[in-house]
């Protein structure tokens, strides 16, 4: 499998640093020089992983630990991160035009990498989302080629235009594109010869298809399993052809990875969809932050981030659980939740945070009291009282009420809603909590 050895190895690194309770700034630099040397084994460029340690290491002594976390635990969180980065961050699907319109996708890369496997793979993906694609077989000088992509586009059920080996690139492109648009294909793809290395006349070939028709996307396949190679492929292709993505194909091979890590940071293009086997439906899109679990071997590690991000402080939520107990929540502790949801993006992990009361509160009153849309109205009624009406909301009365709406820069009737709203969401904390102290009785639970 793919990865495995550098699994391993970071496994081992990480094992010794959660095994430490406290961090100096040794152990740090020792764990770090293995994460690099496991890096570069696996075959990621040199350049990637200087850049790579450099950016892990200044946040693993510049930042303070996140609640929740041990100070092992937060430099495999800042390794899982940066592994994100480099990858991408986000996933990147190809660019369609609308479906009334041609989207052109022009595939190139060396012969053996996958390509036209992967165009009848991609094609596969288009159709179902609802496209008519056109394949155009523009290889003309690898015998096979032709024949291979009818066979696959005929599996796909996509049709394949060819004109078979004694016209050029340029003009089967040409044709084939006046094919799409008189029957009403969308997509038209275009699989483009290879050679086994790189040479001026493949590049100048794509360069000529690019000039001749309106290309949209260009898409380079790389084989994972030539590791560097592939790398310097793709920024070769980026610099002389310019492309927007990368298909990486034989990812479910026992490549070492290192083409996965260091082509987004070479060429500067994403990784659109990785290939995972030799059948058609073997393309999967490529997501920067599963790859990274997978390479570092956790499936905890979701759950490590997790537990960062509800970066909750669980005194005040246990307080906070006294206070909607006895319904002497106010609009501090409103302000305060604000504060807290801001840190970990929503009301529902609050809740959950909270035993016993999240799943019920789900959905309730509570939750559309602080939707995000008007969450900043919301703060800003909250901010315009006094610290004694936030304390006691009954002592707003209707002239403070005017100066509340009139601090906030929202209608009157907006305050009163609130205020309304939150009196009754009160209420219904005291019932809820009171509900499952009874249940907890009835049921024996804690
Ligand atoms: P082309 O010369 O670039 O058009 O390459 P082909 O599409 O002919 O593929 C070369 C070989 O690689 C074929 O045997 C394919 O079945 C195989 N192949 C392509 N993609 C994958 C993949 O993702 N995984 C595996 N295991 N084999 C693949």
């Amino acid at each position: 499998m793919a990865f495995e050895s550098l699994t391993e190895k970071l496994q081992n690194v990480f094992k010794n640093l959660r095994s430490k309770g406290r961090l100096t700034e040794a152990d740090v630099k020792t764990a770090l020089k293995e994460v690099k040397m496991a890096l570069l084994e696996a075959d990621v460029s040199f350049k990637v992983v200087k850049q790579f340690i450099k950016s892990v290491q200044e946040q693993a002594v510049g930042q303070d630990v996140m609640n929740g976390l041990n100070p092992g635990q937060m430099v495999i969180k800042i390794v899982n991160d940066e592994l994100v980065k480099l990858m991408g961050s986000e996933t990147t699907e190809i660019a369609l035009r609308l479906a009334s319109e041609v989207t052109i996708i022009m595939m190139a890369g060396l012969q053996g990498a996958g390509k036209t496997t992967t165009t009848a793979k991609i094609a596969g993906k288009l159709k179902a989302k609802g496209r008519k694609p056109l394949l155009a077989a523009c290889d003309v000088y690898r015998p096979a080629a032709i024949k291979q992509l009818q066979v696959n586009g005929e599996k796909q059920g996509v049709e394949v235009f060819a004109m078979g080996d004694k016209n050029r690139p340029v003009d089967i492109a040409k044709a084939a594109l006046v094919h799409a648009k008189t029957n009403g294909f969308n997509v038209l793809i275009l699989d483009t010869a290879g050679r086994l290395h790189i040479d001026e006349e493949m590049m100048q070939e794509l360069q000529d298809i690019k000039a001749a028709v309106p290309v949209d996307q260009t898409l380079l396949v790389v084989d994972a399993m030539t590791g560097q190679d592939a790398v310097n492929v793709a920024e070769m292709f980026s610099n002389k052809v310019g492309i927007d993505g990368v298909v990486l194909t034989k990812l479910d091979g026992d490549t070492r990875g290192g083409a996965a890590l260091s082509i987004r940071a070479v060429s500067g293009k994403p990784i659109l969809y990785v290939g995972m086997g030799e059948k058609l439906s073997d393309l999967e899109q490529f997501y920067p932050d599963r790859m990274a679990s997978r390479i570092l071997g956790m499936g905890d590690v979701m759950s490590l981030i997790e537990k960062a991000q509800a970066n909750i402080d669980e005194e005040k939520a246990k307080a906070m659980e006294q206070k909607m107990k006895k319904a002497q929540f106010d609009f501090n502790d409103y302000l305060d939740s604000m504060e807290q949801m801001r840190n970990m993006g929503g009301i529902s992990s609050i809740l959950n945070m909270l035993p016993g009361v999240g799943a019920k509160m789900k959905g309730q009153d509570l939750e559309s009291m602080v939707d995000e849309k008007d969450m900043a109205r919301k703060e800003a009624i909250v901010l315009s009282m006094t610290p004694k009406e936030r304390e006691n909301p009954d002592l707003i009365n209707p002239s403070r009420k005017q100066r509340i709406a009139k601090g906030a820069g929202v209608d009157i009737a907006e305050v009163n809603r609130f205020i309304k709203q939150f009196e009754q969401s009160r209420k219904m904390m005291k019932q809820m909590t009171g509900m499952v102290g009874k249940g907890g009785k009835r049921g024996g639970f804690k």
